[in-house]
């Protein structure tokens, strides 16, 4: 459908484009290779398409201002990170308030009470406790779920992501697990601990279950990191049951799912995990995560963990629970990531994915637009990938690099990997009707 070569030309002319449009951000990058590695405070920075980042000036709502002057309606949200939006006015007054009173103390505030209330509310679990991101969550739940199963492995789904959790990168090749390819230094061959299987594929999950040596499945309720993967009509249930009857332990981290409504996947579902993670954008973008268990997990827990072993047991981070963390929790659950919150986004994020159907019907691409609550992506291929192997061999790296940077330079950041455009609470129905304008452009270059 697409020309290869009117792609590439269209492409180098948005790099130019760039270019032009941002010579502080080109100055402030050069400068930056003196000081910081690869000229970023954190390598992904550089996974923007135009040759170096943009460098941020401020945020505010649903829009991002960059060192050249440029306004952005931000699709990216630090990739989730910022779902709440930039600088949330309540979210702002609390962090305000609480720094002026001390942040840190190796003592609780009274906002934990109320963070652990909220999230029972939400997601059902009982018990809580506080880390500073969700790759920790998850590590202290894997931990966790060794201890109280005594068994030796995990598992994961293929190309899933669940933070830099050393043990969860493995992916199939031709169906035999490997280390993930640029899985940096790792500390021991990831397949001796995990084990992998499709998305959405019953049998081969429940043979590796089979043998009862894996202590948990840490999942996404619908996987996020491989653009949008749903599960299938009753996969849920059967893993539910898989899970129980094998003994092991389901953790459902709900980190990017969390854009399905106020309670993520498990409080719109019903889902029924043993453990529950949860980063990023649950404090506004101030680093924090929660991981809440279950009675039963609990009462496996108690008497396990020795006082005077609490913070070499593998377990913990100093600045975990700290007191910033949890007044920027409350104020993001008390009041900007509400059920309010979502009932406004989920509809505007419908919107922005009708219109970029309505361009698709229009010029009769194969393209598909794949939707999860606030969340939207298109995708360059005519059917919903099933599981990670279908949509790794999916993706069109030049076509995204150019829908990327075409965006971008047209006012809008979109989330520079599988086309994911997150919707802010601040972001109006302008704001989305720019983007489908901004999209139909795009795509007519190519085709013209
Ligand atoms: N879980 C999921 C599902 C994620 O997508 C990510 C990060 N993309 C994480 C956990 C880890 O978050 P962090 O890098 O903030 O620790």
């Amino acid at each position: 459908m697409i020309d290869r070569e009117r792609l590439r030309a269209a492409l180098s002319q948005e790099r130019r484009r760039f270019e032009a449009a941002h010579p502080r951000s080109r100055e402030l990058y050069e400068r930056a290779r003196r000081s910081l590695l690869g000229g970023v405070p954190m390598n992904w920075m550089m996974r923007w398409p135009g040759g170096f980042p943009l460098f941020a000036e401020r945020g505010e709502g649903a829009h991002v201002y960059d060192v050249d002057g440029h306004r952005y309606l931000d699709l990216c949200l630090g990739d989730t990170g910022a779902m709440a939006g930039h600088a949330p006015e309540r979210g702002v007054a609390a962090v305000i308030e609480r720094v002026r009173g001390g942040v840190t103390f190796m003592l609780p505030t009274e906002d934990a009470l109320w963070v652990g209330e909220e999230l029972t509310r939400r997601f059902g679990l009982p018990l809580w406790q506080v880390a500073l991101t969700a790759t920790d969550a998850n590590r202290f739940a894997i931990r966790l779920a060794r201890l109280v199963t005594g068994r030796p492995k995990i598992l994961v789904f293929n190309w899933c992501y669940h933070g830099s959790v050393d043990e969860s990168f493995v992916t199939l090749d031709a169906g035999v697990a490997k280390s993930r390819p640029g899985n940096l230094g790792p500390p021991v061959d990831p397949t001796l601990t995990t084990k992998v299987v499709e998305f959405n594929d019953l049998p081969a999950l429940e043979a590796a279950l089979a043998p009862r040596d894996v202590a948990c499945v840490l999942a996404e309720p619908a996987m996020t990191n491989v653009g949008i993967i749903h599960p299938e009509p009753g996969y849920h249930q059967a893993l539910r049951e898989l899970t129980r009857r094998t003994g092991t332990l389901l953790i459902l981290d709900e980190t990017h799912t969390l854009c399905a409504g106020a309670g993520g996947m498990t409080g719109r579902d019903r889902l029924d995990p043993d453990v529950l993670t949860l980063g990023k954008a649950i404090a506004s973008g101030v680093p924090a995560a929660v991981y809440g268990v279950s009675a039963q997990v609990a009462q496996r827990i108690e008497g396990q963990i020795r006082l005077e072993e609490s913070d070499t047991g593998g377990i913990g981070g100093t600045l975990a629970g700290n007191a910033l963390s949890l007044a920027a929790m409350r104020a993001t659950l008390a009041s900007v990531l509400t059920e309010a919150a979502f009932a406004r986004t989920i509809p505007l994020a419908e919107r922005l994915a009708q219109g970029v159907l309505d361009v698709i019907a229009d010029k009769r691409l194969p393209w598909i637009v794949k939707r999860l609550g606030c969340r939207v992506e298109y995708w360059f291929q005519p059917t919903p990938p099933r599981n990670g192997s279908e949509a790794t061999a999916g993706v069109d790296a030049e076509l995204d690099a150019y829908m990327h940077l075409a965006a971008l330079n047209r006012g809008i950041l979109m989330t520079p990997f599988h086309n994911m455009a997150l919707v802010a609470p601040a972001a109006g129905a302008a704001d989305i009707d720019l983007h489908t304008r901004v999209f139909g452009e795009s795509v007519e270059a190519l085709l013209a």
